[in-house]
């Protein structure tokens, strides 16, 4: 199988989500994160989420159990070495990624390909600081990963083809269908979906209606499966508040100025359901 063993650094969210979808696909995986507290939460995460499939008999127990058994977290990069494919999935900091991308260029071997499951930052900024920009693309994930059938393929200036290739093959290997679209800010999904959360936080900030009612409206009226505060919450409003100072500085445009209660609520800790409280409150983080 082509990447026998991929890396994917960061546990949160959407690091825990690709871990579970490439071990479940038959990768051998190795978690990255800062601490070992993130690497136990996230590996937790992805066996809760493998326990409620084979409860909902999606998935045999002896599966779950040897996906499981593929994935080793870890907090030491030098783990990542024998790596075909790094998935960069950390924290929406450009400074942080350029961290994490240039430790990761310098340990992989020449041939590997990295890959950032980045919301928003340019892709052809982000490989022009490595040493191999043709063998660099953004590979767009959707949350949650398990569930989300489209995978963005992003190709930056520099991205070969055969890169391309190959990252498409593996989408489609990990069950996912995917779509190439060219580097630009948020790219194609993010770049309409996000700002329509936006506004959803001005309606609310402007006391317009409350916040079940605004997602009652989007479900109701516009048949949306979530409502667009509810979404804004499982993004994660610190995640949500990045992509759209993206947006703002990338096309230079007033109409994409992140709504100050969202800043209001990060500045708060009030991340959505990471941190147990967003736009709602959540029992289980
Ligand atoms: P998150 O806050 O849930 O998790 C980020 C993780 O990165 C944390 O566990 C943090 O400890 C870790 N991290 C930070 N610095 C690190 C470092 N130097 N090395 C290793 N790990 C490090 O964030 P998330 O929602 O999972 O987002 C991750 C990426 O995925 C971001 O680029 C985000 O834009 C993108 N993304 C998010 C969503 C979403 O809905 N949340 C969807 C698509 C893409």
């Amino acid at each position: 199988m082509e990447f026998n063993t991929i890396g994917i650094i960061g546990a949160g969210i959407m690091g825990s989500g690709i871990v579970q979808v490439c071990a479940a696909a038959g990768h051998e995986v190795v978690l990255v994160d800062v601490t070992d507290a993130a690497v136990r939460k996230g590996i937790a995460a992805i066996g809760s989420s493998l326990d409620r499939a084979v409860s909902k008999g999606k998935l045999s127990a002896v599966d779950a159990a040897s996906t499981l058994e593929r994935i080793r977290g870890t907090t030491d990069y030098a783990s990542l070495s024998r790596c075909g494919l790094v998935i960069e999935a950390a924290t929406e900091n450009p400074e942080i990624k350029r961290r994490i991308l240039e430790q990761v260029d310098a340990i992989v071997g020449p041939d590997a390909i990295i890959a950032t499951n980045t919301s928003s930052l340019s892709i052809t900024k982000l490989a022009a600081e490595i040493s191999r920009p043709d063998r660099f693309i953004g590979m767009h994930f959707f949350n949650p990963v398990p569930a989300m059938a489209l995978v963005e393929v992003i190709r930056g200036l520099q991205t070969s083809d055969i890169t391309h290739e190959r990252v498409k093959a593996l989408a489609i290997r990990l069950g996912k269908t995917s779509v190439a679209v060219k580097n630009s800010p948020g790219f194609a999904v993010n770049r309409i979906l996000c700002p329509m959360l936006n506004e959803a936080i001005f309606v609310l900030q402007e006391g317009l209606t409350s916040a079940e009612e605004i997602d009652a409206g989007m479900k109701l009226g516009c048949n949306h499966p979530i409502g667009p505060l509810a979404l804004a919450d499982m993004i994660g409003l610190d995640t949500l508040l990045s992509v759209l100072e993206t947006f703002y500085e990338g096309f230079s445009d007033p109409k994409y100025r992140p709504a100050p209660l969202l800043k209001e609520m990060v500045d708060a800790g009030r991340l959505g359901r990471k941190t147990g409280r967003g736009f709602y409150e959540y029992t289980e983080t």
